[in-house]
């Protein structure tokens, strides 16, 4: 018998009666974790309620007491690093310094929120009545739908949760399916912490199900969704029925362009680092390369050494590992044929370029590909797996064209030493943010937002705090 876990409504672990089981499956070792119940549209509606119900008082504490709240959890989650990041690893396939790594980021996450507690601010306005005052206020939406995918499964609870109870709003929680045993753990954390009943609820099930249930509940205020693009069409759909608030963040096809005068030793280590990193399960990762012609060979030469040099594996195997497996059969299949596709259509594979199997898991091995072309799936289509296609372009401008012919616009980054350069991709490249001579890797204080179909709305920082509030307008005559 495995786990079935339980859903956190209005303060109470509530079992579900459901025959609908959906199975958890530890993504290198291919056992079974546990089972989540798909709850249904009332049960859905149970924990909506119990959220409307709280966020009335909770709205109405001063935000320095939200903040306190939230401080308890974040100093719960320092007290159990260690156990979080090894049920991260179990569930979702990371290598274990990164979940720790992870984990360490959601609590400090929860705090750098916490501290805008005295720094929502309105304004005052000149009125052109005279005695007239007015005031505009940030207000809470209200109950705040959370939709999460599988890939940083702990922090994007903190990236939703966080600012939007330090606004004053309450939340209903639906993880990924694929990894709903980190947010158990959250729930249990959460015991003895003294956060009123039905500020925080989570409830587990498919998106057909469950998340459908919630994106279109008549009292949900906002859908704050992060996955994919199919997944937030589907959501805008839904929330059009109740003309709900969205906020997604969604899929990328992020370029990086490698310039002739760039530091190449820098730029092959941070490109590496970029698709590595969780298996290149990441939205704002490096997806597709430019290199300017001059120097491609060098480049390439030192891309494909990086590459080569990543161990890959069982990330709580006997092996250190750099990389763990994809998260599903499903991923893997998805990667190996958009390879298997690139190379039909006359793309070169330098290192990698298939399934590895090590008797268990979804691992595929790191992969660089040379002579892809613009219009090939591979330089089109999220792979979100270790694999990176080049193309060879002549200079910036032919760069920064291909960069930008693109449906997503997530991130974006350049390796360069000329100022000029840089200036030109900072301004030129239609992205929610470019890179410089680094990986990409967002700070809890930019503003994490897609262009085109990467997304609505966004996350992080002053701004991404602002998205969880209403503004209000008082007119005042005494
Ligand atoms: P996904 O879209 O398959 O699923 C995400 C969540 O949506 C899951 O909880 C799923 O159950 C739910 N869902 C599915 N159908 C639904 C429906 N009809 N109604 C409501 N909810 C529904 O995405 P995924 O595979 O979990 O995550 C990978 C994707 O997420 C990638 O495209 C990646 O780029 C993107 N992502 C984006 C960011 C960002 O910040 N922009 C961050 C992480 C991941």
């Amino acid at each position: 018998m495995s786990n079935i876990l339980m859903n956190f409504v209005n303060g109470q672990r509530l079992s579900v009666n459901s025959d609908n089981r959906i199975p958890v499956y530890n993504p290198a070792r291919d056992t079974l974790l546990s089972e989540i119940p798909d709850t249904s549209a009332d049960q859905v509606d149970q924990a909506v309620q119990a959220a409307k119900a709280a966020q009335v008082s909770w709205g109405r504490l001063p935000a320095i007491q939200r903040a306190t709240a939230l401080r308890r959890i974040s100093a719960k989650i320092r007290q159990n690093v260690d156990r979080i990041a090894r049920v991260i690893v179990e569930e979702q396939g990371k290598v274990l310094g990164l979940a720790e790594v992870e984990v360490a980021f959601t609590a400090d996450y929860i705090d750098y929120m916490a501290e805008w507690a005295r720094r929502i601010e309105g304004e005052i306005i000149q009125s052109d009545r005279p005695g007239e005052s007015i005031f505009l206020n940030r207000q809470p939406i209200g109950v705040i739908a959370g939709i999460l995918p599988w890939n940083f499964p702990f922090f994007l609870i903190a990236r939703k949760l966080a600012p939007a109870l330090v606004a004053g709003n309450t939340i209903v929680i639906k993880p990924s399916e694929e990894t709903p045993n980190n947010a158990a753990l959250f729930i249990e954390l959460l015991d003895g912490l003294d956060i009123p009943d039905g500020v925080i609820n989570f409830v587990f099930g498919s998106g057909r199900t469950t998340g459908d249930a919630l994106t279109s509940h008549p009292d949900v205020g906002m859908i704050s969704f992060t996955g994919s693009v199919e997944t937030g069409s589907r959501i805008m759909a839904s929330a059009a029925k109740n003309i709900t608030k969205v906020n997604l963040e969604l899929g990328g096809k992020a370029p990086a362009i490698v310039l002739a005068d760039a530091d190449i030793a820098r730029a092959a280590k941070a490109i590496t680092a970029s698709r590595i990193l969780n298996t290149g399960q990441v939205c704002n990762a490096a997806e597709r390369v430019y290199v300017e012609r001059s120097i491609s060979d060098q480049f390439v030469t030192a891309l494909v050494d990086a590459m080569k040099a990543t161990r890959y594996g069982d990330p709580l195997g006997d092996k250190p590992v750099d990389m763990g497996p994809l998260i599903n059969r499903a991923g893997l299949d998805k990667v190996n044929s958009l390879v298997k596709s690139a190379v039909d259509q006359g793309a070169e594979v330098l290192t990698g370029g298939r399934i590895a199997d090590l008797g268990t898991g979804n691992h595929f091995e790191p992969t660089v590909l040379m002579n892809c072309r613009q219009d090939m799936d591979i330089m089109r289509k999220e792979v979100f797996g270790p694999v990176l296609p080049i193309n060879v372009v002549e200079n910036l401008d032919e760069a920064i064209e291909r960069a930008n012919d693109s449906d997503y616009g997530l991130t974006s980054s350049i390796y360069t030493q000329n100022v000029s350069s840089v200036f030109r991709a900072c301004n030129e490249l239609r992205f929610g943010e470019t890179y410089v001579n680094r990986e990409n890797f967002e700070a809890m204080q930019g503003f994490h937002a897609g262009n085109r179909r990467s997304g609505i709305g966004g996350a992080d920082g002053k701004h991404g705090l602002y998205e969880y509030t209403t503004t209000h307008v008082s007119y005042v005559q005494i």
